[in-house]
């Protein structure tokens, strides 16, 4: 395995293997396999491009064999920060037959981030689309960074060529961890236990040729990519991609394209909602819509059904593995009240109090996880890993949930320092230290704060150097600093001292009752 990752331990590896929840399959041979069972079926649509199964899977070769040719070989990382396009899915697919690595970068991610990103992983390229603002935000990054060969505004394509397989039980990727830390940490994935993640959802959600799933989310978040694209594409169904959520774009793709699936998260499908009230869009090939990423509260989860005429169902998930959905014939009751059940019967969960106790029965405690898809540490990140990761390997989610005697889980907070809007996840400690390098900040703690739209927003607390800084400073000093737009806090404190725990650490507890 890459050097710098954790494996699992052979015995846990050997059991997989038997169960066949790893297969000897990499990631590229999953879309070949589709493509010479159904290569004419359509495989994704964008706008006016569409490909069946064969076309996107000659594309990879092409793709594959392109990039090759500019020097970019087996075990390269390539930062790809792509919008919703059909390059993104062949691009990630060639790099896939070839074995490099893709590191998921967010459209809204910047210097600051993407900095880090290609020095950290020592990327070889960073993919971006072709416009100035990427362009200025590439020769920002590759400034200082000569390990960065190459920025591609184009995806490249020549004629296919014979390349060595990849070892399925080897790194195929890279996801960004939501993040509790300084700087993100970097989530390595396999091509074996990654592609069974996708196998598994797409059996927990009944995928079949039929599926006609549409990403409007950022692709490169793990849930889109797994539930999206993988599951769709391992049960030969049609992945249609929408540059983003709105329902002026969405809707007429959903009629349009017959969709029968898609995600959402909460504050969108109030969107969607409210939008298809006017009932301008025939919605009706729509057989259910997900939702997840943060908590749907159970007022809203109500109203879903009825709104959009299709049915309910939640799920939960997190880059390092774990993830959870409904099932076909889960009740009305757990449906409105649960985020979902772990897709693989491998999964094991315990729920535990501060001093790793398990809980009894049905009490709230932290999440911890291990299981076939839910990796055992960060890339490169030893220390995170000894308080992240249990010494027996499970992870720590950092989320307060409890479970139902049918063993759905129930979110009721977290632990961990972070802030969900809507389901772009912050980490405070991130920001505060980008705003405790501004002048007039003296003492900075970054808390959430309630919203009914996205759930949380960022609230900065700031105890101020003489002259208070205005949220306005602030937000212009993040940006300048090329921090995500999603990171700026949407609402500043100024206090003249924090509350203190009985220890005398700042009580974010204390500040969120304060300003929430
Ligand atoms: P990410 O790795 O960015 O996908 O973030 C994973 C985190 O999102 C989880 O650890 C949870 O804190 C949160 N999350 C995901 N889905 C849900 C959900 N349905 N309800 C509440 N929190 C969620």
């Amino acid at each position: 395995m890459l050097d710098g990752c954790v494996p699992w331990p052979e015995e846990f590896a050997e059991r997989y293997r038997a169960a066949g929840y790893w297969k000897d399959e990499t990631l590229g041979e999953m879309l070949r396999a589709r493509a010479r069972e159904r290569g004419e079926r359509p495989a994704l649509v964008v706008g006016q491009e569409r490909y069946t199964y064969a076309e996107l899977d000659a594309r990879a070769d092409r793709v594959a064999a392109g990039l090759l040719a500019l020097g970019i070989g087996p075990g390269d990382r390539v930062v790809v920060q792509l919008p919703n396009t059909a390059g993104f899915v062949a691009l990630i697919f060639g790099l896939f037959r070839l074995g490099a690595l893709p590191v998921f970068a967010l459209p809204a991610h910047r210097s600051s981030e993407i900095g880090y990103f290609c020095a950290f992983t020592g990327a070889a390229a960073y993919a971006i689309p072709d416009e100035p603002e990427y362009r200025a935000l590439a020769e920002e990054v590759r400034a200082g960074l000569p390990a960065l060969k190459h920025v591609l505004t184009t995806i490249p394509e020549a004629e296919p060529v014979e390349l060595p397989r990849p070892d399925p039980a080897d790194v195929a990727l890279f996801l960004l961890s939501g993040g509790t830390t300084g700087v993100p940490k970097l989530v390595p994935r396999t091509h074996q236990e990654w592609a069974y993640s996708g196998r598994a959802v797409a059996e927990a959600c009944d995928y079949d040729a039929s599926t006609v799933h549409l990403v409007s989310l950022p692709l490169g978040h793990n849930w889109p990519l797994t539930h999206g694209l993988l599951a769709t594409v391992h049960a030969g169904g049609t992945l249609v991609l929408a540059s983003g959520p709105s329902p002026d774009e969405t809707f007429p793709l959903v009629e349009r394209e017959g969709v029968t699936e898609t995600g959402l998260v909460p504050g969108v499908a109030l969107l969607w909602m409210e939008a298809a009230e006017w009932g301008e869009h025939d919605l009706s090939s729509l057989r259910r819509v997900t939702i997840g990423g943060s908590k749907l509260s159970d007022e809203l989860a109500t109203r879903v059904e009825p709104a959009l005429g299709c049915r309910l169902q939640q799920a939960f998930g997190m880059a390092e593995g774990l993830c959870g959905f409904h099932r076909p014939a889960d009740p009305p009751e757990v449906v409105l009240v649960s985020q979902g059940l772990p897709v693989s019967p491998a999964d094991e969960l315990r729920v535990v109090d501060e001093d790793d106790r398990d809980v009894p029965p049905g009490e709230i405690g932290q999440l911890l996880a291990r299981g076939p898809y839910t990796i055992r540490g960060y890339y490169r990140s030893p220390e995170h890993n000894a308080q992240s990761f249990t010494s027996d390997g499970f992870y720590r989610t950092g989320d307060l949930v409890r479970l139902l005697p049918t063993g759905h889980v129930v979110f009721e907070g977290r632990v961990k320092d972070q802030i969900n809007r809507g389901g772009d996840k912050i980490a405070a400690e991130e920001v505060e230290n980008h705003l405790l390098a501004h002048p007039k900040v003296r003492q900075v703690a970054l808390v959430g704060v309630p919203d009914e739209v996205l759930g949380e927003r960022g609230c900065a607390c700031v105890v101020p150097r003489g002259e208070p800084p205005t949220l306005a400073e602030l937000a212009a000093f993040l940006r300048e600093r090329g921090l995500a737009a999603f990171k700026v806090p949407d609402r500043l404190w100024i206090m003249a001292e924090f509350p203190l725990t009985p220890l005398g650490k700042v009580s974010k507890k204390a500040l969120t009752a304060m300003v929430g």
